[in-house]
């Protein structure tokens, strides 16, 4: 039984149908919201564990809808747009949202973005219980005190800025970092020239970090948006 509480905000009857339908089938529980006032006051008033946000609303942009959910609430936001929408969803990303999903989407696709952001849930679940001096992911183990990481008990030999971005990566696991976040972050500042330099950070980081670097396990990139770091799952004991 899957006890999670989706809040659906979408003014469109067909994607709202097909989202509820397929989190009827799947066991999630759901309430819904048509529009941007209405996605808040149910937030507050029902503390849902996911929400998942179209951008395009009648009342509100949806942007706003994220800003002010996160004066009060850490609740990963989906956030759900248009592809002629593309600079709405960065800027959502920018206001607090974890992850997006472009329409039109398929189930499947909705499905793997809930599994993502659960897993997020339960690394931020267990933050608060276990010493985060250590940060450990599949294979790859950082020691935050050290300044030192570690795959497959190895020593990765870093750069200070590979370091950071690592780092900043594993802080924010499971959530989607635009390349502005990131840039801010790393140089405070987000210049052309300093996203050129992101790109060739990340491809030296992850020469190092990833058994393939043509097929990552660790970083994923979301293309013309940013990067995020997965959770792999740790591999199986053998007796
Ligand atoms: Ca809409």
């Amino acid at each position: 039984m899957n006890k999670y509480l989706i809040l659906v905000v979408e003014d469109d009857p067909s994607v709202k149908s097909l989202i509820t339908t397929t989190l009827q089938m799947h066991e999630y529980r759901y309430i819904t919201a048509a529009n941007g006032t209405s996605a808040i006051m149910q937030t507050s008033s029902h503390r849902p564990d996911i929400i998942l946000l179209d951008l395009g609303l009648p009342d509100m942009d949806g942007v706003d809808v994220i800003k002010r959910i996160r004066t009060w609430s850490n609740v990963p936001i989906i956030v759900i747009s248009a592809r002629s929408e593309d600079t709405d969803k960065i800027d959502a990303l920018d206001a607090g949202a974890d992850d997006y999903l472009t329409k039109p989407f398929s189930v499947e696709e909705l499905l793997a973005r809930l599994r993502v952001t659960q897993r997020r849930i339960a690394i931020m679940q267990n933050e608060n219980k276990t010493d985060e001096s250590v940060f450990t992911n599949g294979m790859l183990r950082i020691d935050y005190a050290a300044g030192c990481a570690y795959m497959n008990g190895e020593a990765l030999h870093l750069t200070p800025i590979e370091y950071k971005l690592l780092c900043l990566l594993a802080h924010n696991i499971g959530k989607v970092l635009t390349h502005t976040y990131i840039t801010q972050k790393i140089w405070g500042n987000s210049l052309e020239s300093d996203i050129a330099s992101l790109r060739v950070f990340m491809a030296t980081l992850r020469k190092k970090l990833e058994a393939n670097p043509n097929s990552p396990q660790y970083i994923q990139t979301h293309i013309g948006v940013g990067y995020r770091m997965l959770k792999v799952e740790e591999p199986l004991q053998e007796f």
